[in-house]
């Protein structure tokens, strides 16, 4: 045989094992495969069934879902040493979630935040919301969506699972315009992010903002506060705010001040200078609503790292002030101040009062859409 033609059988060879490698699943696709399955969660006292759906990604996170509240009730993620725990607060039961008074794990609607004196105009038109904190409308009112019994539908998509939420609320719920068909749907994707995907319709104008509030404490839940947790937020300002934590309309600049998380600093280290400790929305740097990070997490006993991205304007940080140990949680934990913290993608709060705020309101004919990930790594 000529030496040419011994290449041509050499390359012809390496041809048909390059055919077969493409028609080979990659190397990511052998091994675990994503899980999603489902459990009864107990009855609510009108006697609706609530389900709780367990998300199993490629590399074993585990993110729990109910139906009520389309509660997260747990989120299982590795430390350095690839030990897994659960990073967020909650309850071990139904009755727990019912009688929660600090939105736990949830989404939170129509409108996340505080709005003022549960009043606000549109189109002309006074609307009179249910006021449930203080003189002020907080998360939704009385029967926020919370607090309500959501559709579910499990999603298997490219190899990763989630959930697919529905709810409709009716007209003049909590003082509302319009009827309003959310849909929110938490994937667990492959690359450990926990993203939280919402959008909504309605059939008359009325303001929507909804967010996530679980409480995170990446050392693992109930075990300490997370005041040594090093946070970094991108956003140059902040909404100030009154005694009822209602926005003032200032943006006013973080520089020099215990606001300031542009570069990483612990939770714990300025907030004796924050009266009542941290509850403000940040004005993120970003704000052309594309995804963008918003902000980062470490907390250095275990490495974990929480990247959180966003398409929404501002991002609520509460450093669980109220928690006060009054709530028993998982595994007999109690939540002592400070045992958790929220960062509650959103707009800002009051914006329903504050024409110079960017707006809030939804029209007929149009989609509400927001994306919220939190991503899982460590070091
Ligand atoms: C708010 C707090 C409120 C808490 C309720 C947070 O989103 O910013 O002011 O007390 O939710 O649990």
């Amino acid at each position: 045989m000529k030496l040419h033609q011994l290449a041509n059988i050499l390359v012809a060879l390496l041809m048909v094992e390059w055919l077969g490698c493409a028609k080979k699943p990659p190397p990511s696709d052998k091994g675990p495969q994503a899980q999603i399955n489902k459990h009864p969660f107990g009855k609510t006292a009108e006697g609706s069934d609530v389900e709780l759906y367990t998300l199993k990604n490629r590399n074993g996170l585990k993110a729990k879902i109910i139906t009520y509240g389309a509660i997260l009730v747990s989120l299982e993620v590795p430390d350095r040493k690839g030990k897994l725990d659960d990073i967020i607060l909650g309850y071990d039961d139904l009755t727990g979630y019912i009688q929660d008074q600090s939105y736990q794990g949830a989404i939170v609607g129509r409108y996340g935040n505080r709005i003022a004196k549960g009043r606000f105009t549109l189109d002309g038109v006074e609307y009179k919301l249910a006021a449930n904190n203080d003189a002020n409308h907080l998360h939704g009112g009385k029967v926020g969506y919370n607090k309500v019994v959501w559709q579910a539908q499990p999603v298997r998509e490219n190899g990763e699972v989630g959930l697919k939420l529905t709810y409709l609320s009716k007209n003049g719920e909590e003082g509302y315009p319009g009827n309003l068909n959310c849909t929110v749907t938490y994937m667990l994707t492959n690359n450990d992010e926990l993203k939280i995907t919402y959008s909504a319709q309605t059939d008359k104008a009325t303001p929507v903002n909804l967010t996530h509030h679980s409480y995170f404490n990446l050392a693992g839940q109930g075990t300490a506060d997370i005041l040594g947790h090093e946070l970094m937020l991108k956003a140059d300002r902040y909404t100030p705010v009154d005694e009822g934590l209602i926005p003032t309309g200032e943006l006013r600049s973080v520089k020099g001040s215990p606001m300031d998380f542009t570069s990483s600093q612990t939770i714990g280290s300025r907030i004796a200078q924050v009266e009542g400790g941290y509850d403000h929305n940040y004005v993120l740097n970003s704000d052309d609503g594309s995804l963008a990070q918003a902000g980062q997490v470490y907390e250095p006993t275990s490495g974990r790292v929480m990247k959180i991205l966003t398409t929404e304007p501002g991002i609520q940080f509460y450093s669980g002030n109220f928690l006060d140990g009054s709530i028993t949680g998982k595994d007999g934990k109690v939540y002592q101040k400070h045992y958790g913290f929220c960062l509650e993608t959103q707009h800002f709060p009051d914006s329903p009062n504050k024409p110079e705020f960017p707006s809030v309101i939804l029209q007929p004919g149009e989609t509400y859409k927001h994306m919220c990930i939190y991503a899982f790594s460590t070091r």
